[in-house]
């Protein structure tokens, strides 16, 4: 038995045929399984009965399974989400005033090591497959009316496994109907990768987490920074081939006495000056793990008006989900296979 979600669109076209049956049934068949998102193959009623069979007995309809669902008071809501294999991740649904925003994971665990990430502790355990990964938002969906946004700032660095997440997001544009400018993809910055990603899919939002204004602190807190420094970031922010000239937005997580000071607000306007990006400022969510500290609000409050003051468009993203561990960084499953 296999789990129908792991067949692209042309691999499905290639059963069916094998099957006998006309490659259009294919169509049929993801159109059950991505928009009306039935779990029975027998309620396939467009699909002829010995297809239907057929399909039974080799595969069956695979959702992650759900294994906690916290609720926080503000109406966030975060799944514990278990993998075939054991593993789990988890996927975070959060209303905002008029869409929901649905936050998925990558990987399970991340490999980049930042120092002051909750997931990078775990290290990275594997790479979820395409099919792990719209198996997230198809869940989500059932807590969701109206629209919905995704991004990419659960576990994991979705440029390390780009295939899968590149597969995730075609069947999410061509089946579930999420354009990609509905779907933001935060990086650590793996710049080559960045710029394939924008090929391929021009209107896909971006977010870069840059977190340090300089290199001596961002090559200290994220390794990946010797590899792809600041310089160079701020150079494909110049000329990454973004459509119509949307911004990207370049993250940066506030923490007491590490990078949030009048100074170092300064050095990051002048560092982004003449760049269309506009800025979102992630206050510290503490977590037991590690040390570091979310500033006072009117330090948080401070280091947006410099900003602001140097024309800047600054949010500062009140994280939700914070009392029951589902906001940014804090996304570390203790649960599952060998944990
Ligand atoms: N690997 C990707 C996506 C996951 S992290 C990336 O780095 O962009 C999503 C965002 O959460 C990043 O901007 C990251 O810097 C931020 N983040 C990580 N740990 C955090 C913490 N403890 N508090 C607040 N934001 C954090």
């Amino acid at each position: 038995m296999r789990n129908i979600f792991s067949l692209t669109h042309p691999q499905a076209r290639e059963e069916i045929l094998r099957r006998g049956y006309p490659a259009y049934q294919a169509d049929n068949l993801f159109k059950w399984l991505y928009q009306k998102r039935v779990k029975d193959f027998q309620a396939m009623t467009d699909l002829p009965r010995d297809l239907r069979e057929e399909l039974s007995r080799d595969f069956f309809i695979g959702y992650p399974r759900e294994v906690e669902v916290l609720e926080a008071p503000d109406g966030t809501k975060k799944l514990l989400l278990e993998l075939e294999d054991g593993e789990a991740v988890e996927a975070v649904w959060i209303p905002e005033r008029n869409h929901t925003t649905f936050c998925i994971s990558s990987q399970v665990g991340c490999r980049m090591g930042c120092r002051f990430c909750a997931t990078a502790t775990m290290g990275l355990r594997r790479n979820l497959k395409f099919w792990e990964i719209t198996g997230q938002v198809l869940k989500l969906l059932e807590f969701t009316e109206g629209r919905a946004n995704i991004v990419f700032m659960g576990m994991g660095e979705p440029l390390d496994n780009w295939e899968n997440v590149a597969m995730a997001i075609e069947i999410l544009r061509d089946w579930v109907g999420f354009s990609p400018r509905r779907i933001t993809l935060s990086t650590v910055g793996l710049l080559p990768r960045l710029r394939e990603a924008l090929l391929r899919f021009p209107n896909l939002r971006v977010a870069l987490s840059l977190n340090f204004p300089d290199d001596e602190r961002r090559s200290k807190f994220m390794p990946i920074n010797r590899k792809f420094p600041i310089g160079e970031i701020i150079e494909a922010l110049r000329d990454l081939p973004i459509k119509r000239r949307e911004r990207i937005t370049v993250e940066y997580v506030l923490m007491e006495g590490v990078n949030d000071s009048p100074e170092d607000a300064r050095k990051l306007g002048r560092l982004l000056r003449g760049l269309k990006v506009k800025i979102n400022l992630i206050p510290y969510n503490e977590n037991a793990l590690l040390p570091w500290k979310r500033p006072p609000e009117e330090r948080v409050e401070a280091f947006a008006s410099r900003l602001r003051e140097m024309g800047y468009s600054v949010f500062v993203r009140d994280s939700k989900g914070n009392e029951i561990k589902a906001a940014c960084g804090q996304l570390r499953t203790s649960w599952g296979k060998g944990s």
